[in-house]
C-alpha cells in the first residue's frame, strides 16, 4: 500500500480509501458477516481511511461495530459527514454529531465533513448558525480530529469555497471521465495548494467498468488486456499527486483485492503520454454516451411513489452505450414492467421530493420523460397495455 502525506495533519493515508456507502447488502440489509472480512481484509492490506455519513443507510454502525469487535478503531481514520440538508437549525449540530459517536462507538472523528456543499450559500446558512465556533469548540475538546467539506456544484462555487474557511481537507467528485465536470482538474490543484484532497466516485458508480460502452472497453482490451478497466479509472486519479486517498466502495473480495494490489503500485506521474492518448479516446465515446450523469449514489430514493430512479437512469444510459435492446432488458428488470405494479416512470406525481437531494443536479423529473419515451414508445406500452390484462 502506499500512502500520502495529508499536509495539513502530518498523517499518512493510504492512497486507497474503503468508501462505505456501498456495503454489500442480503434482502436489503447490510450483510455484517461479509462487510466484517472485507473491512478486517483491507485493514490487514495497508487501508487506513473508512469514509461513511450519517445518511448512508445502516452504514456508521456497522463500520462502528465491526471496528469495535475487531479492536480496529484506532488503526484507521474514521471520516464522517455532518447530514446539513437535514439540518435545521444550530442545535441539530450536536443533534446528529452525538448520534454519530454512538452508531460509529468512537469518542472522536478524525476527518469530519459538511456533506454535500453545493455553493457559497449553503456555507453561509451553516456559517450564520455558527457552525464555525461549534467546529472550534469539537476540536479544542479533541471531538473533532480535521474539519472538511464534500462537494457536489460548479467550478466556480467550488474556487470561492476553497476560501471560505480555513478547511482542513475536502472531498471531490473526479473520474476521467469528469476532468472538468463539478471541481474539475483546476479544483483539485486549486484546493491541494491548501489541503488534501480526497476523491469519490473515481469508478462513476461502476460507469466505468461494468457498464462502460462497448467501444470504449475495446480500446482498453486492445491496449492491454491485462489492465482492467477499475485499473484504468484508480491509475488516472493516482497519476496526479495533488489526489491523496482515492475512495472506492468494494462490495466483493476479488474487487478489493484488486484495488489492493494497484495501490501497492500507485505512484505520481504512472502514466505517458500513450496512455493519455487513450483517456482522451475513451472519454470522447462516455460523453457521447452517458445522456444522464447519474451515478447512482442513491440520494433520491426511497421515492415515494417507488419509481426506481437510478435503475431508470443506468438502463437509459445503456440504451445508448450497448444498445435498445440491451437497455431495454435493463428497464425491464429494474422497473418491473411487466408487474403489477412496476416501479417506472409513469408512476412519478412530480412531486420534486428527489430533484433536492440529487448531488449531480439532474433535473429527474424531465429526465423521467426522455427516459419513459425511449424505453416506453408506444408499440411497447400497447404491448404491455394488453399483456396487463391477463395478469
Ligand atoms: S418527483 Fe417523481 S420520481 Fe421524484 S420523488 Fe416525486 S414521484 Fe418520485
Ligand atoms: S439521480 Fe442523482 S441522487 Fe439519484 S442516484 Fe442518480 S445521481 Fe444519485
Amino acid at each position: 500500500m502506499q500512502y500520502r502525506k495529508d499536509i495539513k495533519s502530518g498523517n499518512d493515508l493510504s492512497v486507497l480509501g474503503f468508501g462505505c456507502m456501498r456495503f454489500p447488502r442480503t434482502l436489503g440489509s447490510i450483510d455484517m458477516k461479509k462487510t466484517e472480512q472485507l473491512i478486517q481484509s483491507a485493514v490487514e492490506g495497508g487501508v487506513n481511511y473508512f469514509d461513511t455519513a450519517y445518511i448512508y443507510p445502516g452504514s456508521e454502525e456497522a463500520l462502528g461495530t465491526i471496528l469495535d469487535k475487531n479492536g480496529l478503531r484506532e488503526k484507521v481514520y474514521i471520516a464522517t459527514k455532518m447530514p446539513i440538508i437535514l439540518t435545521k437549525g444550530p442545535d441539530d449540530f450536536d443533534k446528529y454529531f452525538n448520534k454519530q459517536l454512538e452508531r460509529l462507538r468512537t469518542g472522536y472523528i478524525d476527518y469530519y465533513l459538511m456533506h454535500m456543499l453545493t455553493d457559497t450559500a449553503s456555507w453561509e446558512r451553516l456559517h450564520a448558525w455558527g457552525i464555525e465556533d461549534w467546529i472550534a469548540g469539537k476540536k479544542k475538546s479533541g471531538l473533532i480530529r480535521q474539519a472538511g467539506f464534500s462537494f457536489h456544484g460548479s467550478q466556480g462555487e467550488f474556487l470561492k469555497l476553497v476560501d471560505v474557511y480555513d478547511w482542513d481537507f475536502c472531498q471531490i467528485q473526479y473520474n476521467y471521465s469528469d476532468e472538468n465536470y463539478q471541481a474539475g482538474v483546476k479544483g483539485l490543484k486549486k484546493a491541494a495548494e491548501k489541503m488534501p484532497v480526497m476523491i469519490m466516485e473515481p469508478l462513476l458508480g461502476g460507469k466505468l467498468t461494468v457498464d462502460l460502452p462497448r467501444q470504449a472497453a475495446e480500446i482498453w482490451k486492445k491496449a492491454d488486456a491485462e489492465v482492467t478497466p477499475a485499473a484504468r479509472g484508480l491509475n488516472w486519479i493516482w497519476d496526479q499527486k495533488e489526489a491523496v486517498v482515492v475512495l472506492s466502495g468494494m462490495g466483493e473480495k476479488n474487487q478489493l483485492e484488486e484495488n489492493i494490489r494497484l495501490a501497492d503500485k500507485a505512484a505520481p506521474g504512472m502514466l505517458n503520454e500513450e496512455d493519455r492518448e487513450l483517456y482522451c479516446r475513451v472519454r470522447e465515446i462516455m460523453n457521447r454516451s452517458f445522456k444522464i450523469h447519474c451515478a447512482g449514489c442513491n440520494y433520491c430514493m426511497p421515492c415515494p411513489q417507488k419509481v426506481n430512479i437510478p435503475g431508470c437512469f443506468a438502463a437509459y444510459n445503456t440504451s445508448f452505450s450497448l444498445g435498445w435492446i440491451q437497455g431495454m432488458q435493463q428497464y425491464a428488470t429494474s422497473t418491473g414492467i411487466t408487474s403489477v405494479e412496476p416501479s417506472g416512470p409513469s408512476r412519478c406525481v412530480k412531486c420534486g421530493k428527489c430533484e433536492a437531494h440529487c448531488p449531480q443536479h439532474i433535473p429527474i423529473i424531465q429526465s423521467l420523460k426522455m427516459v419513459r419515451s425511449r424505453m416506453e414508445p408506444l408499440p411497447v406500452r400497447c404491448g404491455l397495455a394488453i399483456f396487463r390484462r391477463f395478469l
